[in-house]
């Protein structure tokens, strides 16, 4: 051991109890997992009782995959989709028997840790149909896999000449345990892009070229497009965590994050101050000013500063106002009575008594996930139940 290890250790052994670090927190993100339960029950009842698997990639869009795929599963949730190999292999532990499938595929070196995790690949290319057959074959049994065939979005998936040349020659798919066809919606929160009816038959007609399966096309605005995008599996992620399925329509799913930060300290301050980086926010009349700890680094972006966006407090929207620092933002707490709002005290950031995913994403310039995903490591996130025992 080194002696910076051992200082390191020596220190932890005194250090003081998680909770007391917990007690000084910059910022929470609490998750209601029972709000993820529903929403994919909400998804199923839309479908008219077709299955819902969970996307979890990207530790499910921020929020934490391993939670909320256990709260998911217990549920009767039995197929989950992560983005990398490593996003599979962390899932097992938290969904034992479930089907973990990775939608990159296999890499070549990967096909011993797949088999290890129980991981299915979910294959887009030709090379990836002989790494995964060789390895079948070596095995002398049949490895479970689902195809991705490219429907119209030019991104992953066999193209047709790929799957004709599967329909010509089946030994191609020798030792293959064909579990599922995909293929994905380019855009499918524009009910009304004639591209999602052109995906839909192209689905059809190339699903059928291959041996049969189950065939999953739907992402979570998928589901809201009619019976024939449904098939067999639903493959919702953005709307299990809330984000609404089609810009600027009311949302049907329940929301299921709320941000808050720590004040950090709260100014009285004269008219014509100017407040933050720049001085992009002066006050024009006496100003009650309030710090929070939260900043781009969390992935508040900075285009949500000057007013764009609204912090929340006891039922009371707080323009954030300023340029958004690294670490911290500035909300405009005026509109609170005096000695309300305190240092210590949680204002609500994202969701509760601020402004929602949608509209930060919209003031934002871009899209709820995005919001969601950039959500940083430094926040505490706190996963619960807020209908504990009442879903039944
Ligand atoms: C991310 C992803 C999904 C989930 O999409 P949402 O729009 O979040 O529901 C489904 N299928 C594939 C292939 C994906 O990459």
């Amino acid at each position: 051991m080194n002696q910076i290890t051992s200082i390191f250790s020596a220190t932890r052994r005194t250090a003081p109890a998680k909770e007391a670090v917990r007690a000084g927190v910059g910022a929470a993100l609490d998750i209601d997992l029972d709000a993820i339960v529903a929403n994919r029950r909400l998804l199923i009842a839309r479908a008219g009782g077709v299955d819902s698997a969970a996307v979890v990639k990207a530790d499910a869009y921020g929020l934490g995959a391993q939670a909320v795929a256990a709260a998911l599963s217990a549920d009767g949730c039995r197929n989950f989709f992560v983005a990398h190999i490593e996003e599979g292999v962390a899932l097992r532990a938290a969904v034992p028997t479930a089907s973990i499938f990775v939608l990159h595929g296999v890499a070549p070196g990967a096909e011993g840790a797949m088999c290890a995790y129980g991981l299915i690949p979910v294959i887009s290319t030709l090379a990836q149909i002989s790494l995964w057959r060789e390895r079948a074959a070596r095995r002398g049994k049949a490895l479970p896999a689902a195809l991705h065939v490219d429907t119209g979005m030019a991104r992953l998936g066999l193209s047709e000449v790929e799957v004709d040349a599967l329909a010509a020659d089946p030994s191609l798919l020798a030792g293959l345990d064909l579990r599922l066809v995909i293929s994905h919606l380019a855009a499918a929160e524009e009910k009304d892009n004639p591209s999602n009816e052109a995906q839909r038959e192209r689905f059809e007609i190339l699903r059928k070229r291959l041996p049969a399966a189950p065939a999953s096309l739907a992402n979570s605005s998928g589901v809201f497009l009619g019976a024939g995008y449904h098939f067999d599996l639903l493959r919702p992620g953005a709307a299990l965590y809330g984000i609404a399925p089609r810009v600027g329509e009311p949302n049907p799913l329940a929301p299921v994050v709320k941000l808050s930060a720590r004040v950090l300290r709260v100014d009285t301050l004269p008219a014509h101050t100017a407040v933050g980086y720049n001085g992009r926010h002066v006050t024009t009349a006496p100003s009650r000013i309030a710090t929070l700890s939260l900043g781009y680094a969390d992935g508040f972006f900075r285009a949500l500063g000057n007013a764009r966006a609204n912090a929340g407090f006891a039922g009371q929207k707080l323009p954030i106002v300023g340029n958004v620092s690294m670490d911290m933002i500035t909300a405009d707490a005026t509109a609170l009575p005096e000695g309300r709002l305190r240092e210590g005290d949680f204002v609500d950031v994202i969701g509760g008594d601020a402004d929602g995913v949608d509209a930060l994403a919209r003031a934002a310039g871009t899209i709820g996930y995005e919001i969601l995903t950039a959500l940083g490591a430094r926040l505490q996130r706190r996963h619960f139940s807020s209908n504990e025992g009442r879903l039944a």
